[in-house]
C-alpha cells in the first residue's frame, strides 16, 4: 500500500503574533515544530504500513528549514520525505497550497491513502486536506477518529476503508473506496516516540526537494498569483471584558436582570 502523509511546519506556540504592517505571521524567535495534528496523521500512516506493507511518503510545502519536520517523520517510521520548496510558492493561500501539494502527489504517482491533520495550529482553516482531495478528484473523509477496517473485498471491487468520523455528538461510520484522503483528529491514536534506530535513519536520510519546474506548474496558478484569497486585515480580537454578577434572592436577581436588559435595549 502506498501512503502519503501531508505535514506542515508551524510555530511552537498558541500565541500567534501577526505583523500589523505585512499581515503575516511573526516567526522570528519562535521554535518550529510539526503541526500537532500531523503527528497523529504520521502515526496512523505508519500503522497502516505496518499492517499491510508498502511505503509511507511524507510531503511538506515550506521553506528550506521545513526539511527538519520530514526528518522527524522519518525518525518515527516514514520511509521518504519530499520538500516542496521554491520562492515561486511564497504567499500561497489554502487554494494554491492544496493545488501545489496535489501536483506533488500526482508526480509521486501511485497512492492508495493520503493522510492529513484535521487542521494546522497556525493557519487553522482545515481547508488544505479537502482541497487536495478536490484537486485530485478522490473521496475525502474528515475528522477521522478510527480506522475500523481496510479491506480489499469489502465492496467486492478493490480496496475500501471503513472509518469512524467524529461528530459533535457521536460519530458516523463511513465506507470509502481507495484511493481516498483522510484528515485525522487526535483521538485516533497515540503517536510513538522515535527510537534510537529511527533517529539514526532520519539523520542519514536524503530529503528530495521539488520546485516549480519539477512539478511543471504554471506560475499563474501558484504562490501569490494563484491565490484568490486576499487578506484585507488580520487582528487579534480584544480580550473579553468580565461579566456582571447579580446577587440577591431569585426574584430580586430576576428583577435586576429585567432592568438591565431593558437598559441595554434602550
Ligand atoms: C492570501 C494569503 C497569503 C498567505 N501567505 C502566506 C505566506 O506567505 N507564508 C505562509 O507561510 N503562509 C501564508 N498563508 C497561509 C497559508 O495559506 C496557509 O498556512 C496554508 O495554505 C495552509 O493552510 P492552513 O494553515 O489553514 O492549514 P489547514 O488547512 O488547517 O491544514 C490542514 C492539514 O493540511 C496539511 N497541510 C497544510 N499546509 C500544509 C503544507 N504547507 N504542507 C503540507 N501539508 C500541509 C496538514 O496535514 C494539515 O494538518 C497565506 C494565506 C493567505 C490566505
Amino acid at each position: 500500500m502506498n501512503i502519503i502523509v501531508c505535514i506542515k511546519q508551524v510555530p511552537e506556540t498558541t500565541d500567534i503574533r501577526i505583523n500589523p504592517e505585512t499581515n503575516t505571521l511573526i516567526r522570528e524567535g519562535v521554535k518550529s515544530i510539526v503541526n500537532p495534528f500531523d503527528m497523529y496523521a504520521i502515526e496512523e500512516a505508519v500503522r497502516v504500513k505496518e499492517k499491510f506493507g508498502g511505503k509511507v511518503t511524507a510531503i511538506t510545502m515550506g521553506p528550506p528549514q521545513a526539511e527538519a519536520i520530514l526528518k522527524e517523520a522519518i525518525s518515527v517510521g516514514v520511509d521518504e520525505g519530499i520538500l516542496i520548496c521554491d520562492r515561486a510558492f511564497a504567499g500561497s493561500d489554502t487554494w494554491a497550497t492544496s493545488f501545489t501539494l496535489a501536483a506533488a502527489i500526482k508526480k509521486i504517482g501511485c497512492f492508495d491513502l493520503i493522510f492529513c491533520g484535521k487542521q494546522a495550529s497556525d493557519g487553522d482553516t482545515a481547508q488544505v486536506g479537502p482541497g487536495i482531495s478536490a484537486h485530485l478528484d478522490i473521496p475525502q473523509v474528515t475528522y477521522v477518529k478510527k480506522i475500523e477496517e481496510i479491506d480489499p473485498a469489502l465492496a467486492g471491487k478493490g480496496w475500501v476503508a471503513r472509518v469512524e468520523r467524529m461528530m459533535e455528538e457521536g460519530f458516523e461510520i463511513i465506507e470509502t473506496p481507495l484511493p481516498a484522503l483522510l484528515t485525522v483528529v487526535k483521538e485516533i491514536n497515540e503517536p510513538r516516540i522515535p527510537s534510537l534506530k529511527g533517529m539514526m535513519r532520519a539523520k542519514q536520510a536524503k530529503i528530495v526537494v521539488w520546485g516549480q519546474k519539477d512539478l511543471n506548474l504554471d506560475p499563474q496558478k501558484i504562490g501569490l498569483c494563484g491565490s484568490p484569497t486576499q487578506v484585507v486585515k488580520i487582528f487579534t480580537p480584544p480580550p473579553r471584558v468580565g461579566g456582571q454578577m447579580l446577587s440577591g434572592e431569585p426574584k430580586e436577581i430576576a428583577d435586576k436582570l429585567v432592568e438591565l436588559l431593558k437598559s441595554e435595549i434602550h
